[in-house]
């Protein structure tokens, strides 16, 4: 809270408070001029969405993929989601921008689709501002009837943030998009202030556990103990568990011994592009979308 800093800035003493200020002016600066960036941005062709790819653990199948909005601006150049999101969020912009990325990505799916005869779905982040202050089921059938894409190839991923606040409208929103037939994913599970009551009452497909807890979890016996719950946890709720950012084969081995559904991370694939993604299905056996490629790290 810029207030409460200034605050303390100026009881820090004359030369602590000089600095805070400039500090806090650079961030406030950047921030000013990333919104301001950011409203031209889609109709300036400044935006991209890649695609990470989503292992089925069961099968050692591509199963789906995670669409990421990337964007390269002429002035600030390639600009991070973790720093434009959250000022989009604010600005109220997400909701332009998050409708365009919902759009390309079904559009895209269904081009994949088309050519490759994979049925891969696409998972698509949504915002609190999208999901609480839109009706996102209308601008989710409205994308869905334009691009043609089948309501089961379409996956959005939530945080227990957006679920948590005016938790009964949020399960009544939930249970209308499971009547369209898309399916949703908790993300960045265990970061959030969940109560674990409110998982019962919000029909959910799957868990994303958070990257932090598989970033140590073969030399951390806490975080493996805190993956087995969360497993046994969406398990015994009929959910199933996708484990993020995977970026060694011993995670890999762990987490399939864990009984993790599927796994995502660099080491699977970094996020690409619709056409890296083609290139990649289309290299795989025909009828099928495992990909040779990566079977030696699933053995
Ligand atoms: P997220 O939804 O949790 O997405 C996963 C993030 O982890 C992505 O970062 C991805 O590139 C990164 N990641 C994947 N595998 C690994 C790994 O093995 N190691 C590490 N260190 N990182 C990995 P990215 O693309 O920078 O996106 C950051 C966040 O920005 C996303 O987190 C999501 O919250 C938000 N975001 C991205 N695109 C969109 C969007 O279209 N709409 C909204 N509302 N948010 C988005
Ligand atoms: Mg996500
Ligand atoms: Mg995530
Ligand atoms: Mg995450």
């Amino acid at each position: 809270n810029a207030d409460t800093a200034l605050f303390r800035a100026k009881d820090a003493g004359k030369n602590n408070s000089q600095f805070f200020t400039y500090e806090m002016n650079r961030a406030v600066r950047r921030r000013v001029e990333i919104a301001s960036q950011l409203r031209n941005a889609i109709r300036q062709g400044e935006f991209s969405v890649v695609y990470q790819p989503r292992m089925d653990l069961i099968r050692d199948q591509l199963v789906g993929v995670e669409a990421l909005l990337r964007w390269n601006n002429a002035e600030l150049g390639i600009v991070s989601p973790q720093e434009f999101i959250p000022v989009a969020e604010e600005t109220g912009l997400i909701v332009p921008i998050g409708e365009w990325v919902l759009r390309e990505a079904c559009r895209q799916a269904v081009r994949l689709h088309q050519s490759s005869g994979c049925d891969v779905a696409v998972a698509v982040n949504i915002s609190a501002r999208q999901f609480r202050g839109t009706d996102i089921v209308k601008t989710v059938e409205d994308a869905l009837a334009e691009t043609g894409l089948a309501s089961r190839l379409l996956e959005l991923e939530l945080t227990e943030s957006v679920l948590m606040r005016d938790t009964a409208r949020a399960a009544e929103t939930l249970q209308r998009l499971v009547e369209v037939g898309v399916g949703v994913a908790l993300d960045d599970f265990g970061t959030g202030y969940s109560s674990l009551g409110y998982l019962k009452r919000f029909p959910l497909d799957s868990l994303k556990v958070d990257r932090s807890f598989v970033a140590d979890i073969t030399r951390d016996p806490h975080d493996e103990a805190i993956v087995t719950t969360i497993v046994a946890l969406a398990h015994g709720l009929g959910m199933r568990v996708v484990a993020e950012g995977v970026e060694t084969r011993e995670q890999l081995a762990l987490l399939r011994r864990l009984q993790c559904d599927e796994v995502q991370g660099y080491l699977l694939g970094r996020p690409m592009s619709a056409e890296q993604l083609l290139a990649l299905l289309l290299a795989a056996e025909p009828g099928e979308f495992r990909n040779s490629s990566y079977s030696w790290t699933l053995q």
